[in-house]
């Protein structure tokens, strides 16, 4: 059975920076999406809908933009519950709230409904897709794949892995890594929309062993997902450089073990060399851009332009970061990395921020053949903005000229009230209430 929805439209096929925008970006201001089991049947002007049998359901949203559902390509649901900790910086923080709030997790009751929270909050945000860490045990992998499960979301996730330098309840060790890692990939692993991720949780934490054992995982699974944290503070580096005196660099650890590869994606990134970057680069990996969670800790701000630059622009996509993020909504991410691109003299264009909210935490997860816009063939994970969505908002608008400055607008003043409606594989999903 066929369904369409009908509004202005827009979406992206490259990168608008690297593209340009004429040939990035493409935007109906009166469109239509056809969806059929769950995926993209048509996509073009409303001038389709002429051609569609009179059976067809057409939902209209005039006055609100079709987007493709968001994608968040960093974030810790077991964080849901300590999102806005006061007054600490990464590795405090880390010791002081979250090694705290983690060990709840051996609980799966308490992890079942955290994960209900948790993805109930991305959808009313219009996140569809996203890469999760879970915590260091299995349960919480399975709690948060079952709740992912009952709503068909297209999620990445994996068990934490960690086996030195936090507290005795959240360490493995390099056989459970391997051995747990491998039972929830078995259980797991592109079931449904699932996908699962290995999960180191960053060099400091994990022993050499620990680090050998997933890169042999990792081996195994050669087109799996990786997930972890990279060069997010000065000091962070210095821990690695001492725990890892022979390598060059921070990157270079995970090069060493095996984990930097195609569809390895690590957080942050705000302070790398040039010749990391260039690491990057060359062995495909991805950055996931934290811009709210880097404010929140003081830890930096990451330069995208550097990091995108020509020739070797490394792949990179938009994340919250949650818990240390500040916000599940990707409108005000997007507002974050605007501001940390301000710190260095360059303006983040509207088309680019969107583009890194959508397709391009897509590209650095891996899974552009399957979200992330809305083409014909891929899954109809969509999300409707009302573009006025607040008084301030609808009076700005009289305003604005064109799509880029409307779209600046809803980057800049818009959050969850914007979400006129979000899409999972073609269904629209009910407006939810906390835990709803
Ligand atoms: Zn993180």
């Amino acid at each position: 059975m066929k369904t369409a929805i009908r509004g202005a439209l827009l979406t992206f096929r490259r990168d608008p920076l690297l593209a340009g925008v004429e040939a990035g970006m493409y935007y109906e201001s009166d469109g239509v999406v056809v969806i059929e089991a769950g995926g993209v049947a048509a996509v073009g002007p409303a001038t389709l809908l002429s051609g569609l049998g009179a059976d067809v359901a057409v939902t209209h949203y005039p006055e609100h933009l079709i987007l493709p559902g968001f994608i968040d390509c960093h974030v810790h649901y077991p964080q849901t519950e300590m999102i806005a900790a006061y007054g600490e910086q990464l590795i405090d923080w880390l010791n002081h709230y979250t090694f705290v709030t983690e060990q709840a997790f051996a609980d799966k009751s308490h992890a079942a409904e955290v994960a209900e929270v948790f993805l109930a909050e991305q959808l009313r945000h219009g996140v569809t897709s996203s890469a999760v860490f879970c915590t260091v045990h299995p349960d919480s992998v399975d709690a948060l794949f079952e709740a992912a499960e009952r709503r068909q979301m297209r999620l990445l996730a994996g068990k934490v892995c960690m086996d030195q330098y936090a507290p005795a309840e959240l360490l493995d060790n390099a056989e459970r890594a391997y051995a747990e890692s491998k039972a929830l990939i078995e259980r797991w692993h592109r079931r449904g929309r699932a996908e699962y991720a290995i999960t180191p949780r960053f060099a400091p934490t994990s022993s050499v062993a620990q680090l050998e054992a997933l890169g042999a995982l990792a081996a195994e699974y050669p087109d799996m997902a990786i997930q972890s944290h990279l060069a997010e503070t000065p000091g962070e580096i210095a821990w690695v450089k001492s725990l890892h005196p022979d390598c060059p660099h921070y990157t270079a650890v995970y090069q060493r073990y095996g984990l930097l590869r195609p569809r390895a994606v690590y957080g942050h990134g705000v302070h790398l060399a040039d010749e990391e970057l260039q690491l990057l680069y060359d062995s495909g990996a991805s950055l996931a851009h934290c811009p709210s969670s880097n404010a929140f800790l003081g830890s930096g701000r990451f330069d995208l332009r550097r990091a995108r630059a020509v020739p070797r622009p490394v792949r990179v996509g938009l994340a919250t970061d949650l818990g240390a993020g500040t916000s599940f909504s990707m409108l005000q991410t997007m507002r974050s990395a605007y501001e940390a691109a301000q710190t260095h003299g360059v303006a983040l264009s509207a088309p680019q921020a969107f583009y890194l909210a959508t397709r391009g935490s897509a590209e650095a997860l891996g899974i552009a053949d399957k979200v992330g816009s809305i083409e014909v063939g891929l899954e109809a994970d969509l999300v409707v903005l009302n573009l006025r969505s607040t008084p301030l908002i609808d009076f700005r608008m009289r305003y604005v000229r064109d799509i880029e400055e409307a779209l600046f607008v809803q980057m800049i003043l818009g959050d969850d009230r914007a979400v006129a409606a979000t899409y999972v594989a073609g269904q629209l999903q009910p407006a939810a209430g906390l835990a709803g």
